[in-house]
């Protein structure tokens, strides 16, 4: 059987209130400067790094472990469950949100509200919409589950997007 697509439970927003939310968020996300993501073969591959980091942290490990061998690796964004940080100089990291990821974001905005004039929050929700699009893609298949989150999402997304065109 057949499970239908999900029924909109707010009305969507048109393509061009999309365009306009890309335009006011724009200009800020840009001047959020981030850098490649890396990580260290033979290291822990769950630790992000900025390029120069982490060829620091290569030659240090090299020099306590001359036996063993460590690569740069990445430069390029991969699908994080949170926006990344170099794990020793802390500059912001380019890298895609997975749904988790991009709902975490969603939820921070939710509770403390969306602020235009933050570099930070432009960048964040234009990661979620690089990552995701406006959505919602009822079309496309999925488990009835599967489908229930995405409309979950985007409704929650489209709120958001809502509220801030309301605000500006
Ligand atoms: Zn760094």
């Amino acid at each position: 059987m057949n499970s239908a697509p999900p029924i909109p439970t707010i009305p969507w927003l048109t393509e061009d209130e999309c365009t306009r939310i890309e335009s006011l968020i724009a200009p800020l996300a840009g001047q959020y400067e981030t850098k490649p993501e890396h990580w260290i073969h033979g290291h822990d591959e769950g630790l992000s790094y900025c390029r120069e980091c982490a060829l620091a942290e290569i030659a240090r490990l090299q020099s306590d472990h001359p036996d063993r061998e460590y690569d740069l690796d990445g430069g390029w964004g991969i699908e994080g469950d949170g926006l990344e940080y170099c794990e020793i100089c802390e500059h912001p990291l380019n890298n895609h949100l997975t749904r988790y990821g991009a709902e975490c974001e969603l939820e921070a905005f939710e509770e403390e509200g969306f602020d235009l004039t933050s570099q930070y929050q432009c960048y964040a929700l234009s990661r979620i919409l690089d990552s995701h699009g406006f959505g919602p893609y009822a079309y496309l298949p999925g488990s009835p589950f599967e489908l229930q989150q995405r409309h979950k999402f985007y409704s929650r997304l489209h709120a958001l997007c809502r509220s801030i065109l309301a605000a500006n």
